[in-house]
């Protein structure tokens, strides 16, 4: 059977780090943004000594891609980047979403800086130099401090596949009938974009539908009771008076 892998979120680097490492859990993980080599080094050898599973980018837009890509646990960013600045790649995070915690390194140490890092949506700021057993001892207290938030980005994504007929929350099959997966395939092809309530009732039900929208709303409460159960980290928001978005 053909698989165009429509609506599916590329594999994330999850599978192989739970492979790589003698422990029975997944490991935490962090990406270190820092360009200067020879701080970078010692810092991927500590960290995996502790069993962190490590990525690194050494320019504000690796960071954001590689965010995006790997959905680390935490990020230890540097503020001296040669692209953008490490505030605006914090700030940047935080309006995309992205939850998980956000440790910055500088040599900026002045009590100004530590507020406005912190303003930026960092969790703890840590001025260099720096001694490793300091770095770990944040980096264990922000994992602490922001392990009840939402999952990171890539976490628990949504998976919708049209060939297949399934829908899928990390891997785990959510049961839908007919029209909720109609429902939800509709909004996924526009994925952040509002579906008007027209739009849904014209392309789920028939063509030419004026009755009542009633039974849309009974199929989107359903639908969204039954994603809240899977727990994804998108969802289906209401816009008032237009319709309705995936977002996440
Ligand atoms: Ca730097």
């Amino acid at each position: 059977m053909r698989r165009s892998g429509y609506g599916l979120c590329p594999i994330g680097p999850r599978e192989q780090l739970t492979s790589a490492t003698y422990a029975p859990s997944v490991p935490i993980r962090v990406l270190l943004v820092e360009d200067e080599t020879d701080i970078v080094s010692p810092l991927v050898r500590t960290l995996e000594r502790e069993d962190y599973a490590v990525d690194q980018a050494v320019s504000g837009r690796a960071a954001l891609a590689a965010v995006t890509r790997a959905g680390p646990d935490v990020v230890i960013l540097d503020l001296g980047l040669p692209d953008l600045d490490g505030l605006e790649v914090c700030r940047t995070l935080r309006a995309s979403g992205y939850e998980g915690a956000v440790l910055i390194l500088s040599g900026r140490s002045a009590e100004l800086d530590r507020v406005v890092g912190l303003d930026a949506g960092a969790d703890d700021y840590l001025a260099k130099p720096f001694g490793v057993a300091e770095l770990l001892a944040r980096l264990r207290a922000v994992l602490r401090r922001t392990s009840g938030r939402a999952p990171a980005a890539g976490g628990r994504r949504l998976e919708v596949d049209r060939d297949a007929h399934r829908v899928q929350v990390d891997g785990t099959e959510v049961a839908l009938t007919g029209k909720e997966f109609e429902v939800l395939a509709l909004l996924a092809d526009h994925r952040g974009k509002v579906v008007s309530r027209a739009q849904l009732m014209s392309e789920v039900w028939s063509e030419g539908w004026y009755g009542s929208t009633k039974t849309l709303d009974v199929t989107m409460g359903r639908l969204r009771q039954k994603l809240e159960l899977a727990g994804p980290t998108d969802r289906i928001v209401t816009v008032r008076g237009v319709g309705f978005r995936l977002e996440g």
